[in-house]
């Protein structure tokens, strides 16, 4: 069993959340930290988010053996309870093995979902709706943004724009 104790998330989480999928497939998926769910399960979007990441997996034609979903975080970040974002600290400790799993597996897509991994492995670019749909390059590989599935469960007029998205998608799955 992996025992990452390298920030104080291990104190309180019950699972390392590292992925599901496999890492061998050529399109990645990269969220931002575990929830409830995941934390209880061990694997990422699981919860009510996983269930609209499932349905564009379904869209895109990815199957069994075809994509590979992590987060940049892989412990839940928690506070009074509740689900929080994670904190510059925690994504810059965490994020370094997100970034070797990249470099070791080197997949030729990745779809980040979120401001969190998208400024995590892009930098600040800036209003995070202005770039939805827009291909960027990290270390060589081409970066897809999206919106995070669970903004358009908090607010139903993102659906639009996360569908046209997912149609951009479909066209440069490799
Ligand atoms: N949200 C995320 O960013 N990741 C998960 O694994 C679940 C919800």
């Amino acid at each position: 069993m992996y025992e990452c104790t390298l920030c104080s998330l291990s104190t309180t989480r019950k699972n390392v959340v590292v992925g599901r999928g496999d890492p061998k497939a050529s399109v990645w998926f990269i969220g931002e930290a575990p929830g409830e769910h995941e934390d209880e399960s061990g694997f990422p979007f699981v919860g009510a988010a996983g269930q609209e990441l499932n349905k564009a997996l379904e869209f895109l034609g990815l199957g069994q053996g075809k994509y590979y979903v992590t987060n940049v975080v892989r412990c839940r970040p928690v506070e009074n309870g509740r689900n929080r974002a994670p904190t510059d600290e925690e994504k810059a400790i965490c994020g370094v093995k997100l970034k070797d799993d990249i470099a070791r597996w080197r997949p030729s897509l990745l779809v980040t979902l979120g401001k969190h991994s998208t400024m995590y492995l892009l930098g600040d670019i800036g209003n995070m709706y202005s770039n939805v749909g827009k291909t960027f390059s990290y270390d060589g590989i081409n970066v897809f943004v999206m919106l995070h599935p669970a903004a358009i469960l908090y607010r139903a007029g993102l659906r639009m724009m996360w569908e046209r998205n997912l149609g951009e998608l479909k066209k440069v799955i490799p």
